[in-house]
């Protein structure tokens, strides 16, 4: 069994892509800047922009944090996110999820500038992506194809089982593994209402679960020499743990980890790809890589 250093991997591209910015800057360029708009106080999404923040500083970017608090309305947060769009010094900008129930999710997305939603969730990056053509792509599933491919794990003609049918997470991994320039693989999705879903991943090269069910993953639905990328993270309750909660993967690592050739941990796995890609998504929109 090898694991798979999400954390590791993460960081070495994070210093490539500092040694990037300053060739950007020393030939004249403006320095990257990604902008983050947080609405309210949610504990998990406090962590995640904060981490998003000091990963732009070790990339050399110029970040902003735009804090709004839980009662602001639908409106002035469209109002917001015209104004990033108009923003000539933001080069990608995300709006961090999930929002308080009052404010409408999918109104939002479409109201961001595809040009520069370096989280891959406009419907124009998701369906370009969907037909291969250039876009920005998903953070989360950008980060695991990286990996694989920094592994070289074969995938070409590979089965692979995808767990979970998010917009941010499932489908678009599906996609990326499907396409013959990342994954080339065969493909099935599983979802909640699959009925063979045990067999399907006993038949699996590959699985990637992104279902948010801690040790949801056993051992008997793994086959020998499998490789699986878990992206679950969950807070579970732990009094022995700093905060008083740990994260946990869909995977049950200590039973499933013997059976692989490969598997990711959590943490330090999924998560600090997914930053990772979107600093790249970051540098490509300053480099304007995917739109003019
Ligand atoms: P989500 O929107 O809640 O989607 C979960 C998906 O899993 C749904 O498609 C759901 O099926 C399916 N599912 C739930 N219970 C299932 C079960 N018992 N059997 C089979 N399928 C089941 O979650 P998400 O945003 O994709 O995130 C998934 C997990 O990944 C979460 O733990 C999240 O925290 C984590 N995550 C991690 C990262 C990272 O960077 N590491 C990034 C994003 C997400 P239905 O469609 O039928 O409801």
């Amino acid at each position: 069994m090898k694991l798979i250093d999400g954390k590791m991997t993460a960081a070495a591209i994070k210093e490539e892509i500092k040694a990037e910015v300053e060739q950007m800057i020393e030939a004249g360029m403006k320095r990257p800047h990604l902008a983050a708009v947080l609405v309210g106080h949610d504990g998990g999404s406090e962590a995640y922009v904060k981490n998003k923040v000091i990963a732009c500083e070790k990339c050399g970017f110029k970040s902003s944090l735009i804090r709004l608090e839980e009662n602001t309305t639908e409106e002035e947060l469209l109002d917001c996110i015209r104004q990033l769009n108009e923003d000539a010094d933001v080069d990608g900008f995300i709006v961090q999820l999930p929002l308080p129930k009052h404010i409408n999710e999918q109104k939002v997305i479409n109201t961001i500038d595809y040009r520069k939603d370096v989280d891959g969730i406009h419907p124009m990056n998701a369906g370009r992506m969907a037909l291969g053509l250039p876009s920005f792509i998903s953070a989360t599933p950008l980060g695991i194809i990286t990996l694989m491919k920094r592994y070289n794990i074969p995938t070409s003609g590979k089965k692979c089982v995808v767990l979970g049918r998010s917009n941010i997470v499932g489908k678009p991994m599906a996609q990326l593994m499907l396409q013959k320039e990342h994954g080339d693989a065969t493909v099935t999705i599983c979802h909640s209402h699959s009925t063979t879903l045990k067999q399907e991943c006993l038949e699996a090269d590959i699985i990637i679960a992104a279902i948010g069910r801690p040790n949801f993953v056993t051992a008997d639905m793994v086959k020998d020499g499998a490789i699986v990328i878990d992206v679950g993270t969950t807070r579970v309750a732990d009094p022995t743990a700093k905060n008083g909660y740990r994260l946990n993967g869909d995977v049950k690592f200590d039973e499933v980890a013997p059976k692989c050739e490969y598997i990711t941990p959590v943490p330090g796995g999924v998560g600090p790809m997914t930053i990772c890609s979107l600093m790249k998504n970051t540098l490509s929109a300053a480099k304007k890589e995917i739109y003019e």
